[in-house]
């Protein structure tokens, strides 16, 4: 989900960007990391058939304490080296398997001509908002580059926290009419590491822990599921942040919810609405032809039920589309009708390149909030994060990869998707735009 602007209703924590290994000068400047080169996607491109995902290298990052203790008997050592890789890996966060100094030289080199690697890429670019928002562009083993974003804030006590918004695919296939990462085409899906070391690099830019993670950069969750629960897993038990800490957004694929409900994870799901009633939701999200919103409301309710957990409703509003009071009281409606447990995001469109679509004023944002609070519906509206640093998501990785990513076969797509019965063919033709006024932007693709 591409909500990379985080939204906080509490102070920007400016300070806290400040104190980092990777200085931005100003906000509005990219910054390129010296260490790095600015090598895109030339050769990638030129591929005429890709994998959706990559295929599973020898790549530490990720693996459990478990796994590693059965990885260092698997090279006959003893199973407490695996604790050692674990402590390496997760707490001093070393990059390179010959920087593992506490373990025998002999073991490390034979990983490493086993073709073991730690699994963390380098950070291509960056960009810093005032408010001390920054966007990473990490470039990955094959040269694509994804987007991550670190939000820090202080809450009203004082204590600071830091957000990972986090990618879970090279792009997207989804194609929502108001996206960046949709306008930019999809490239293949995230590794699990791949997740995960978006979080890693987020820590280290501001030297801080990271406190919460959101699930909304690049990329629809739901698309890459068996990844994302992998990262899940990493993240809450070998880099300690709390399931409660963590958000899963999704636009909505069918059954995924019911699959991630059954895992009972102790995290926020926040279903991407932007639309009080299907007619106008198909509209802005092309997908949805493939999920009916009634079917979409009893999965967010079983959701509910399923793990205790809130359904935050993420309701992008678009000037002059969706945010007149009267979708406020259809929404109204439309969540009382499926239940308690529900909490409404609105989050006010952040104007993207070659786009239509217009940011509401203040007063009809206002009326839209209001009309839902009239009718007991909690609502926050999300402050814009890094408005300023341009950082809508998808905007930064679509100016630097300025190569058009290769589309993949429907093949590519589905044999990466664990367990998806519901045809995600369906879901990929049913988002192809539609002629209108309002798509004859999807021409004009970034990249
Ligand atoms: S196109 Fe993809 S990344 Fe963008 S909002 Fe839709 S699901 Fe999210």
């Amino acid at each position: 989900m591409a909500l990379l602007q985080f939204m906080c209703s509490v102070t920007p924590l400016a300070r806290a960007a400040r104190s980092r290994a990777l200085v931005v000068s100003s906000s509005r400047t990219i910054v390129t990391v010296p260490t790095t080169t600015t090598t895109t996607t030339a050769a990638a491109a030129t591929t005429t058939k890709i994998k959706a995902s990559l295929p599973d290298s020898n790549v530490l990052l990720g693996m459990s304490e478990e796994q590693l203790q059965q990885l260092a008997t698997d090279f006959g050592q003893q199973s407490y080296r695996g604790k050692q890789l674990h402590h390496l890996l997760y707490k001093r966060r070393v990059k390179e398997i010959q920087e593992f100094s506490q373990i025998p030289l002999a073991f490390r080199t034979e990983l490493q001509e086993a073709g073991w690697v730690v699994g963390r890429s380098s950070v291509h670019s960056s960009v810093t908002a005032a408010d001390g928002t920054i966007k990473l562009l990490i470039k990955l083993e094959d040269n694509r580059l994804v987007e991550t974003v670190g939000i820090p804030v202080a809450d009203d006590k004082g204590s600071v926290r830091l957000t990972a918004c986090v990618s879970s695919q090279v792009g997207c296939p989804l194609r929502c009419s108001f996206c960046a990462t949709g306008k930019g085409g999809f490239s293949r899906n995230l590794k699990g590491h791949e997740i995960v070391e978006q979080v890693l690099a987020i820590e280290e830019v501001f030297n801080n822990r990271v406190t919460n993670v959101v699930f909304m950069g690049m990329g629809e969750p739901m698309l890459n599921l068996k990844e994302v629960l992998a990262a899940h897993r990493c993240l809450n038990k070998d880099i300690q942040i709390g399931q409660r800490m963590m958000t899963i957004s999704t636009v909505g694929v069918p059954n995924t919810i019911k699959k991630l409900a059954s895992h009972k994870l102790q995290s926020t799901l926040a279903l991407s609405l932007h639309a009080p009633n299907q007619k106008l939701r198909e509209k802005i999200v092309p997908s949805a032809k493939s999920y009916p919103l009634e079917a979409i409301m009893k999965d967010c309710r079983d959701y509910f039920h399923e793990t205790s957990r809130r359904v935050s409703f993420e309701y992008t509003l678009l000037a002059g589309v969706n945010d007149d009071v009267e979708h406020a009281k259809e929404l109204a409606e439309l969540l009382h009708q499926w239940g308690p447990g529900y909490h409404v995001n609105l989050i006010p469109f952040n104007p993207i390149d070659g786009t239509e679509y217009k940011r509401p004023y203040r007063k009809a944002i206002n009326a839209f909030q209001s009309m839902l609070e009239s009718r007991k519906i909690t609502v926050s509206v999300r402050q814009t994060r890094g408005l300023d640093a341009s950082a809508a998501c998808g905007q930064l990785r679509n100016e630097f990869q300025k190569s058009p990513l290769v589309i993949p076969s429907i093949d590519d797509i589905t044999s990466s998707i664990d367990d998806i019965t519901p045809s995600v063919d369906d879901i990929i033709s049913n988002s192809e735009p539609e002629p209108g006024p309002e798509l004859e932007q999807e021409a004009a693709v970034a990249c």
